[in-house]
């Protein structure tokens, strides 16, 4: 067995974790968006496979068994290109992924299919807004160029696409208590952010219940159907492995 584990996010390290304790033989991979990634107990590559077709050719060369897809919700491009390539070289292929958030009592959320959508909810008169996305996609925003933009990155950013926008540099996990007095002393009056799931960036919405901030809530980019689990647990048995436990 030799598994290749798609990472880059608080998951895919924790069953590196597993496996490295157990000595199951992996290799780790980052797509190498962040400056310093979080350092893996496993072998680590780093960068693009160059498609399907550089993903399937990598399957093949590198004798993988078994995929384990544990990249965020949100990179489907990654999670798209690994359906097809595992099909195409018949290896195995389960996605890792943690559940969706769901809207609590007091919450007020405003759903929206995408990031286009997202920024059609944010109103015409200019607002402060926590915008909880990443660096990717922060352009899309110049459309609405009254707003004040909070960002939140985890590398100190260069030149950014918005104008009108403050940078603080942090790695989550984020807790009720920083997130808090982030949105007090920015004096923020609504929150962008992608329906990720988790803990560790489930702070801010926490926080905007308490303050009675509106969320405009972007949810997940759809996928072919596949098989999921949401424990590393569950990843074990796939991998014929229940018996290590966790
Ligand atoms: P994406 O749009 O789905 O992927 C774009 C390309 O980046 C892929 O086609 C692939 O290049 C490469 N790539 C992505 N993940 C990779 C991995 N784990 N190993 C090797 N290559 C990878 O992904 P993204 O939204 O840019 O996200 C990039 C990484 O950041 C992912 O690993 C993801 O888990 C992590 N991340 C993303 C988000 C988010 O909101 N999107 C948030 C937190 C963390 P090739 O086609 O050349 O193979």
């Amino acid at each position: 067995m030799r598994v290749l584990l798609l990472g880059g996010t608080t998951e895919a390290s924790l069953l590196a974790l597993v496996l490295a304790q157990h000595g199951v033989e992996a290799v780790f991979s980052y797509a190498g968006r962040t400056e310093s990634p979080v350092a893996q107990p496993l072998p680590t590559r780093v960068g693009g496979f160059g498609g399907v077709a550089g993903l399937a050719g990598y399957l093949q060369a590198e004798s993988i068994s078994h995929v384990v897809d544990a990249t965020h919700p949100f990179a489907a491009q990654m999670s798209l290109n690994a359906i097809a390539a595992c099909a195409a070289a018949g290896v195995p292929l389960l996605g890792f992924e943690r559940a969706a958030w769901v809207a609590e009592n007091g919450d007020d959320w405003r759903l929206v299919p995408d990031l286009a959508a997202a920024v059609d909810a944010l109103p015409i008169t200019p607002t402060r807004v926590f915008l909880a996305i990443g660096k990717q996609h922060l352009a899309d925003f110049a459309r609405k160029p009254q707003h004040h933009y909070l960002l939140r990155l985890v590398d100190a950013p260069g030149t950014l696409p918005l104008a009108n926008a403050t940078a603080v540099v942090a790695r989550g996990p984020f807790d009720l208590a920083g997130d808090l007095a982030l949105l007090r002393e920015h004096q923020i009056t609504h929150i962008v952010a992608k329906n990720s799931g988790g803990t560790g960036a489930r702070a801010k919405l926490d926080a905007a219940r308490a303050l009675r901030l509106p969320v405009v809530m972007i949810d997940r980019p759809h996928l072919p159907p596949r098989r999921v689990v949401d424990s590393v647990a569950q990843v074990l048995g796939w991998l014929g492995h229940a018996d290590l436990g966790v």
